[in-house]
């Protein structure tokens, strides 16, 4: 299991590391720039990066910088506590992700499996990354609408947590404090 995980790692980030040099950035920032194109308002701070990409405060603050510079990214202060930070990829930024991400190698083998194996496949990964997040205690950072806190209201969703609506794109967003319902916890 270990090999095929490794084997397919491998391939995806040379994948992406080819097509981050033809755009002119490393692949680390590319990282957290995806991750910034799909997490939400709770999850867009470089302590949530540092988190997602397992690296240290340093090593993001660095990475944040470049992407500054490169105007790929905006840094926002946040309007109701001016000590965090929020953290938008430009449309520059978003245009990049588009260029780098998917890996062709995924893309076109997943396409040439049938279709019912593609859905299995997907599965099988996300009860893997799951079960994995789960025995060692990880953050999920998974998308909002399979949220335990994510509760769906006559007038939209609503966040338990935050006590704030949330928006119909809001609920396809990464989220750091984001929790599976308990019940499938123990599946
Ligand atoms: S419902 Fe969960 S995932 Fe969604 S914003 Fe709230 S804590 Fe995050």
């Amino acid at each position: 299991m270990h090999d095929i995980i490794e084997r397919l790692g491998n391939l995806v980030r040379a994948d992406v590391r080819a097509r981050c040099h033809a755009q002119g950035v490393r692949p680390v920032q590319f990282e957290a720039l995806n991750y910034l194109s799909q997490c939400n308002r709770y999850s867009d701070t470089p302590q949530a990066v540092a988190e997602y990409l397992g690296l240290t405060k340093g090593t993001v603050s660095q990475t944040l910088k470049v992407l500054e510079e490169k105007s790929l990214l905006l840094k926002e202060q946040d309007s109701n506590d001016k000590r965090v930070v929020h953290l938008k990829p430009t449309a520059r930024g978003l245009q990049l992700v588009g260029q780098v991400t998917p890996s062709e190698y995924v893309a076109s083998g997943i396409e040439n499996l049938p279709v019912k194996q593609q859905q299995e496949t997907v599965m099988v990964l996300q009860r893997l990354l799951r079960a994995i997040q789960k025995v060692n205690g990880l953050k999920t950072f998974a998308p909002c609408h399979t949220c335990r806190f994510n509760q769906r209201r006559e007038n939209g969703h609503f966040c338990e947590l935050t006590q704030e609506p949330l928006s119909e794109p809001d609920i396809r967003l990464l989220c750091r404090e984001h929790q599976y319902p308990l019940r499938t916890e123990t599946k």
